[in-house]
């Protein structure tokens, strides 16, 4: 099964001026990317549609967080419905800082995933352990309950099995979010191969050949050709990196 490579840039809380927003979408629409990878990237809220009407058209949007509810008294939310309305076709779920942060549950992340799946919206996953529970020789317990949420709920849900094709997990290892110490490939490839062992066994062995798991946490232009050469590896989520010109060759790291 040949599984389109992903790249995902996750802006997180930036950029922070118009400005540089600006520049961010002049590198990239000016720059020669692979066309058989998937692209997408995930700025701010604030920016979803500016950002869907000003990249272009190969690369996909997605949101950083929604709500499982479709409308309604939640401040400071937004829907699937309404990311659908506004045609953006991606939503980043359970990223570890909404985990750790905003004290995110693994019951809450699948229910959201739930809710967007049921409104045709596609999911990036987020799935990953801490330094201490890696030390601790639970990274691939952390993984599997952390993905287990998810799939107890799609059993449950309508059409469930048929939903995977539209999740892309990201594995993305805390200790290496955000802190330059990228997992080795050799970490990389273990932790994802245990999570398709998991997703052939808890779903189906074609959900678990045909689904992306990419990974994330210290990405850039460095390590990235490394990475993707790796059997398990189908691509990549990038924080940091992708606010630099840098993403464009993680995006090619595969040409
Ligand atoms: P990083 O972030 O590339 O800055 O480590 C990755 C992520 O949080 O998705």
């Amino acid at each position: 099964m040949t599984r389109q490579f992903f790249v995902g840039g996750n802006f997180k809380m930036n950029p922070i001026t118009r400005k540089d927003k600006l520049a961010l979408v002049k590198v990239l629409n000016d720059a020669e990317l692979d066309p058989a990878v998937e692209v997408v990237v995930s700025p701010p809220a604030l920016y979803l549609i500016p950002l869907a009407e000003s990249i272009r058209k190969d690369i996909k949007i997605a949101a950083q967080n929604c709500y499982f509810k479709d409308s309604g008294a939640f401040t400071g939310e937004i829907s699937p419905a309404q990311l659908v309305d506004a045609q953006i076709p991606y939503v980043i779920l359970g990223h570890s800082e909404r985990r750790t942060l905003f004290h995110e549950t693994s019951e809450e992340v699948a229910q959201k995933t739930s809710a967007a799946l049921a409104k045709g919206l596609s999911i990036i996953l987020c799935i990953g352990e801490t330094l201490h529970e890696r030390e601790a020789g639970e990274t691939g317990k952390v993984c599997q309950s952390q993905l287990k949420a998810v799939v107890d709920v799609l059993k449950k849900a309508i059409g469930g099995d048929s939903s995977y094709p539209k999740i892309v997990i990201a594995y993305e290892p805390v200790w290496a979010i955000g802190t330059g110490k990228v997992a080795t490939p050799q970490q990389a490839q273990e932790a994802h191969a245990d999570i398709r062992s998991f997703l052939s066994k808890a779903v189906s062995s074609a959900v678990a050949d045909s689904t992306r798991i990419i990974y994330g946490g210290s990405v850039n232009g460095g390590n990235c050709k490394e990475l993707s050469t790796l059997p398990d590896v189908d691509g990549f989520l990038v924080g940091g990196a992708s606010l630099k010109p840098e993403f464009v060759q993680i995006v090619n790291s595969k040409k």
